[in-house]
């Protein structure tokens, strides 16, 4: 007999609409558990808030056991070493194995390094959050130059969180800082960037560290001794090997209906899923939570699915670091201290839902 009827691997932003939706509404019949690597989820959304002092470590962080209770669904504290498709088997890094019925995937993805020669350079890649809020409360402590490597909204938003910590920040991007968002949006931040005297450098794709230098091909672009990684998410590198079939990143390609394109009997969501239409974004993992929970309670009780259909637009917020935002819908760009208070709102609001006590 397998272990559990359904086992939820990794606790990101569908997974906590699926477990709000139970602990409030209807859970499915059946053994439920939830493995997670932290026993908290945090919200990337207020990470920039976190660092810039705006907010503390507990806004901006889900407790999973109180929530889990409500649900009635088991919380397993571990990492997740590897999964076996074929007989739907997690195999936890403490050696433990747990097989299940179903399985639904939502894990995000990690940060790329960056090939480095020498140990001059000390690395700190944004994601996993836990380990990056550690490492940056040490490196507070004795304020150096930084770089930021990655030009997205994450990279915007830490570099205008961090110009006023540090004595001098750079931010390098590999193309256009910003690339797939409207021309109003990369205007504004880059004025906001200049207004807090961080240094550009677009169309700079740092390949390597030598020493206390970044190269950009064989340009030295760069030397210090501190660089921050926010470069886009990158997969898993166990989803490549579980037998699940991905896409050419290595994310795992999914139905319409959330599913596995090659293992019917399991889900995948948000970042590490693949799915035309669909961006690597917060946004679209909280949008997939409803038809999830829909689709795992068909699946624990043998009725039709629904598809996911991605929504065409979605609104950015990105935080100026200062209370306010840059915000862009539909290639229309604004920004101001009002679009930072809709911000809070929404992100608080986030929170707020998910967050069960007991
Ligand atoms: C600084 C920053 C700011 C951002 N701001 C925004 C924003 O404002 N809006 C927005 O839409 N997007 C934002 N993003 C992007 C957003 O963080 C991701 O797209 C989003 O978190 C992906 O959500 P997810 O549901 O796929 O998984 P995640 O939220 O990444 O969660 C994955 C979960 O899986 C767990 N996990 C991972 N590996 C394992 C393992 N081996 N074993 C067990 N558990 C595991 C993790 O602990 C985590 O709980 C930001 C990103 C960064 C870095």
């Amino acid at each position: 007999m397998n272990d559990y009827d359904l086992i939820l691997v990794g606790a990101g932003h569908a997974h906590l609409g699926v477990l709000r939706r139970w602990a409030m509404l209807e859970r499915p019949p059946g053994r439920i558990a939830l493995v997670s690597a932290d026993p908290q989820a945090w919200y990337s959304g207020m990470l920039p808030g976190l660092l810039a002092g705006r907010f503390s470590a507990q806004d901006c962080a889900v407790e999973l056991q109180p929530m889990c209770r409500a649900a009635k669904v088991d919380l397993i504290i571990a990492q997740v070493e590897s999964i076996s498709a074929e007989q739907r088997r997690v195999t936890l890094t403490e050696g433990r194995g747990l097989n299940a019925n179903w399985l639904s995937l939502n894990v995000g993805g990690q940060i790329t390094s960056l090939a480095q020669q020498g140990d001059a350079m000390h690395c700190l890649a944004v994601k996993p959050f836990a380990q990056f809020l550690a490492g940056w409360q040490q490196w507070q402590q004795s304020p150096k130059p930084l770089a930021i490597i990655g030009g997205g909204a994450a990279g915007v938003e830490l570099a205008l969180a961090l110009a006023d910590k540090v004595p001098q920040l750079s931010l390098f991007c590999a193309g256009k800082l910003l690339a797939g968002h409207s021309p109003g949006l990369h205007l504004r931040a880059i004025g906001a960037l200049r207004q807090r005297r961080v240094r550009l450098r677009e169309y700079s794709p740092v390949s390597r560290i030598e020493g206390d230098q970044l190269f950009s091909e064989d340009e030295l672009v760069w030397r210090g001794e501190r660089v921050l990684l926010a470069t886009g998410a990158q997969a898993l590198p166990w989803l490549g090997q579980s037998g699940l079939q991905c896409d050419a990143r290595g994310f795992v390609q999914v139905l319409p209906t959330l599913q596995s394109q090659s293992h019917g009997q399991i889900f995948a969501v948000g970042d590490c899923a693949s799915l035309p239409g669909v961006r690597k974004s917060g946004v679209y993992s909280v949008r997939q939570g409803p038809v999830l929970a829909h689709n795992l309670m068909a699946a624990l009780r043998e009725q039709p699915f629904k598809n996911y259909r991605p929504q065409k637009n979605s609104l950015a917020l990105l935080a100026t670091g200062d209370g306010g935002a840059l915000l862009a819908w539909r290639g229309l760009s604004a920004s101001g201290q009002i679009y930072g208070r809709w911000k809070d709102y929404l992100d608080q609001s986030f929170i707020r839902r998910h967050r069960f006590s007991g």
